[in-house]
C-alpha cells in the first residue's frame, strides 16, 4: 500500500509532466461514479474541465494537485489506486476509474483494483482541514526527538500503533514503521510514552533514514505501487525486516530468526533480540 515515499514517488514524477497543462474533459467510470468527488452541490466531473494544473505537493500518504480558480484535487491512493500518465490513444489501462485528457494529448488515469481510493475536487479550506487533521511531517523539521517525545507523553498503546497514527505522524504505514522499529532497536509493543529520550532520538533517525532511502529507490513494490509512467519501484530489496518473518528467515543483523506478531490487525516482523522486550 502507497505510504509516504511511494506517494513523493508519484509527486516528483507527476508535477513536471502535468504543471501548466489544462484539463480538456473528464470521463468517469459509470460503474464506480464514487471515485470522483468534491463538495456539495458541485459536479466535479463538470466543474474540472477548462481548469489548469499547477504544483503538485504531498501531505502525508495524500497528494495535492492545485488548480486554478482556487480549486485543488486531492488524490488519496488508499490500498491499490495508480495514478497514470500516458498519451490519450492509450487503451483503458486496467481497472481504470477516471480519465481527464489534458491539452497536450495526455491523459490522467486512475486505476485502482480495490477501489478504496479517491479523487476529490476541493476548495482551500478542504485542504486546509486536511491539513489540520494529519500529524507532523516526518521529513521536515517538524519531527524533531523533542516534539515526537511530546506526541508520545502518555500513551500506553504499542509504539507501534503510534507510529501509524496518521493524526501524530502523517505518511508512514507497516512497512516503514517496522523497517524504523528495526533500525532504531526498539520492541514494536513498547508503549510509546515509555520510550526514553534515547530511543526516541534513534527513532526519529531510523524514520527518515528509511523514508529517504525509500524515497530514493522510488518507493517499495509488494503487489501494485506504480510510478505515473507505470514503474515498480526498486526499494524491496532494500526493505531488512518487512514481508519477511514467515519462514524462519535470519535478521539480517544478528542471524537470529525473525518473529511476527499481530499489532492492532497488522502483521508486524522484528527481531527479537536486536528489538528486545523491555520489561
Ligand atoms: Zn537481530
Amino acid at each position: 500500500m502507497p505510504e509516504l515515499p511511494e506517494v513523493e514517488t508519484v509527486k516528483r514524477i507527476l508535477d513536471p509532466l502535468i504543471m501548466g497543462r489544462t484539463i480538456i474533459s473528464v470521463e468517469v467510470d459509470p460503474d464506480f461514479p464514487g471515485v470522483l468527488c468534491g463538495p456539495d452541490g458541485v459536479d466535479a466531473s463538470r466543474t474540472l474541465p477548462g481548469l489548469s494544473l499547477q504544483r503538485v505537493s504531498r501531505r502525508g500518504k495524500y497528494l495535492i494537485v492545485g488548480l486554478s480558480d482556487l480549486w485543488h484535487l486531492i488524490v488519496h491512493l488508499r490500498m491499490t489506486g495508480r495514478l497514470l500518465v500516458v498519451d490519450h490513444d492509450t487503451p483503458a489501462v486496467r481497472f481504470e476509474h477516471l480519465r481527464m485528457a489534458l491539452d497536450d494529448g495526455n491523459d490522467i488515469r486512475f486505476a485502482d483494483q480495490r477501489k478504496f481510493g479517491r479523487v476529490e475536487l476541493a476548495t482551500i479550506e478542504d485542504v486546509k482541514a486536511l491539513d489540520r487533521r494529519l500529524g507532523v511531517e516526518p521529513l521536515t523539521h517538524g519531527l524533531s526527538p523533542y516534539r515526537l517525545q511530546e506526541l508520545f507523553r502518555g500513551r500506553k498503546a504499542p509504539v507501534k500503533s503510534a507510529m501509524l497514527n496518521q493524526h501524530l505522524i502523517a505518511g508512514l504505514g507497516n512497512i516503514y514503521v517496522d523497517e524504523a522499529l528495526f533500525r532504531a532497536g526498539i520492541h514494536p509493543l513498547t508503549p510509546a510514552g515509555d520510550l526514553n529520550l534515547i530511543q526516541i532520538t534513534a527513532l526519529v533517525e531510523a524514520i527518515q533514514y528509511v523514508l529517504k532511502l525509500a524515497i530514493r529507490n522510488q518507493g517499495t513494490t509488494f503487489a501494485n505501487f506504480e510510478n505515473p509512467y507505470g514503474e515498480a519501484g526498486g526499494n524491496k530489496s532494500y526493505l531488512r525486516v518487512y514481508g519477511k518473518g514467515r519462514r524462519g528467515e535470519p535478521c539480517p543483523r544478528c542471524g537470529a530468526e525473525l518473529e511476527r506478531l499481530v499489532i492492532g490487525g497488522r502483521g508486524t516482523v522484528y527481531c527479537p533480540l536486536c528489538q528486545p522486550q523491555e520489561v
